[in-house]
């Protein structure tokens, strides 16, 4: 992968004020792609703002039109120029039961509207205690496949976000973080996915100084932040750590 990925991920935080001095300082740091991923209500504004750094979302329907009360399509997001779109962080897994194929529909729907959806995947500490990492992420893997098929998981990113690591300051360790990506990447072409061209970013507890390491790691190509990306010196530094 020639240039890496690091996306920030707001979550449900920001304000029209806070948003404005945050995108400003936001500014696009060569020698690697970045995007932030903003709540719906400021996507116009990160739209205006923001240049040289890709706009995102945090979530998407499933749907595209139509009556599903609170919903927002992949269209919608089009509209504001959209380039990436979260699905499957795993708090819209745990905390509003979004499920394995859920997260494919909505993979799917917003490829059907040129968004590329970074698909998060990752065991909760239980099941890596018990051993089941890889076959967690296989199978959420598995359930994107089955519904979007090879060729477009082929273009779809993919984030390792072990549930543990998110938002807990226990970021993954490097040999961690190696073994996932690498069973990945093993796993998307055992699938009969052209694995080396899909981005596989980390995620989970990523700061300015643990970021140079976690990059270093073979297979890992960016990362999806989220606190530190509501910091523009720490998500600006993560950056920097990204560019080759
Ligand atoms: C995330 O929300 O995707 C995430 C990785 O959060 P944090 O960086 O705060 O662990």
């Amino acid at each position: 992968m020639s240039k890496k990925l690091v996306a920030g991920n707001w979550k449900l935080n920001g304000s029209l004020q806070a948003n404005d001095q945050l995108l400003d300082a936001s500014v696009a740091v060569p020698g690697v792609d970045m995007a932030v991923c903003v709540p719906f209500p400021y996507l116009a504004q990160a739209q205006s703002r923001l240049v040289g750094v890709a706009l995102g979302a945090q979530n998407v329907s499933e749907y595209d039109a139509g009556a599903y009360t609170g919903e927002v399509s992949a269209t919608m997001l089009a509209d504001f120029g959209c380039r990436y779109v979260i699905v499957g962080h795993s708090e819209r897994r745990a905390l509003f039961g979004e499920d394995d194929a859920m997260v494919g529909r909505k993979a799917l729907a917003a490829q059907r509207k040129g968004i590329v959806p970074i698909v998060c995947v990752g065991e909760s500490l239980d099941e890596r205690k018990a051993g089941l990492a890889m076959s967690v992420v296989g199978r959420q893997l598995a359930a994107v496949l089955e519904v979007a098929g090879a060729d477009a998981v082929g273009r779809m990113v993919l984030a390792y976000e072990p549930v543990w690591a998110i938002g807990t300051g226990l970021s993954a360790t490097p040999a961690q973080v190696g073994e996932v990506h690498a069973g990945l990447r093993a796993w998307l072409n055992a699938h009969g996915v052209a694995a080396s061209g899909v981005r596989i970013l980390y995620g989970g507890s990523v700061k300015p100084d643990n970021a140079t390491e976690l990059f270093a790691v073979p297979d890992v190509d960016g990362g999806l932040i989220g606190g530190a990306s509501l910091v523009a010196d720490d998500f600006l530094a993560i950056c920097r750590a990204a560019v080759a």
